[in-house]
């Protein structure tokens, strides 16, 4: 049986102003997952200017926002956020951030002739290359330690993003753009940091995901729920990307 006796601490980075395509849909997901289980779920927010306290969260979420807000939170992320984030992820806390979070986990995001700082947590730049957006349905293959498995989500992002070497991957693109638009790459994933392009919200669509990341968290197994519901939407999240 299952250790369920644990709380899972979220922690919020910038809900109100990093939450495009109802990013915010991934924490209530992980809050009803852990809910049903009978596992606790405990959320806070961090904003801009608030200290960010690298023990308080076994989870720190990041969604996506528009090169506007997302300027804003760059700066302070990388004034007043960045040591913290690096001492929560070397002690294994999980880290997901998505689409525009996922930029700020590299190094820059060069708009034009400005650049807006990353905070580091991986070796990863993403810059606005003349180009179209890439937008629309997308489905990688990635292995988080459940073996090959598929993601579907959208996307839409301006900036795009090109990994250091020797950074892996969070996944292999299977139908869409990913990181940028040529080199089959969707992601990044160091340990137990998560960055993907990915909405739709992500987790909704992508349940499995949900629990993997609780698992890692807190440092438990999860036995299966009933995901009739959930198994539908991630299906047909996989048909609108054409597999
Ligand atoms: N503003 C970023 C871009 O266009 C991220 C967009 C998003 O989060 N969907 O690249």
């Amino acid at each position: 049986m299952a250790d369920y006796s644990k709380v899972l601490r979220v922690c919020a980075l910038y809900p109100d102003l990093m939450n495009i395509y109802a990013d915010r849909g991934n924490l209530l997901l992980l809050e009803r997952r852990c809910r049903w289980r009978g596992i606790g779920f405990a959320l806070q927010a961090s904003g801009l200017g608030d200290q960010l306290d690298p023990d308080g969260a076994d989870l720190y979420y990041i969604g996506g926002g528009q090169d506007r807000d997302q300027k804003l939170c760059a700066l302070d992320l990388a004034e007043v956020k960045r040591d913290a984030l690096h001492t929560a992820a070397a002690r294994g806390a999980v880290i997901l951030a998505v689409c525009g979070g996922y930029q700020l986990l590299g190094h820059s995001y060069q708009l034009g002739d400005e650049e807006l700082p990353g905070v580091g947590l991986v070796d990863l730049r993403t810059v606005r290359e003349s180009g179209p957006r890439l937008i629309g349905n997308c489905a990688i293959e990635a292995d988080v330690g459940t073996g090959p498995r598929v993601i579907a989500g959208f996307e839409n992002h301006g900036g795009r993003s090109y990994l250091g070497e020797g950074e892996q991957p969070l996944g292999r693109v299977l139908r869409g753009h990913g990181n940028n638009g040529n080199d089959g790459f969707e992601g990044v994933h160091r340990r137990n940091v998560i960055g993907t392009y990915l909405h739709g919200p992500l987790l909704p669509k992508n349940a499995w995901l949900a629990d993997r990341l609780i698992e890692l968290a807190l440092g438990i197994e999860l036995e299966p729920l009933d995901d009739a519901m959930e198994d539908a939407a991630h299906e047909s999240a996989r048909r609108a990307a054409g597999l």
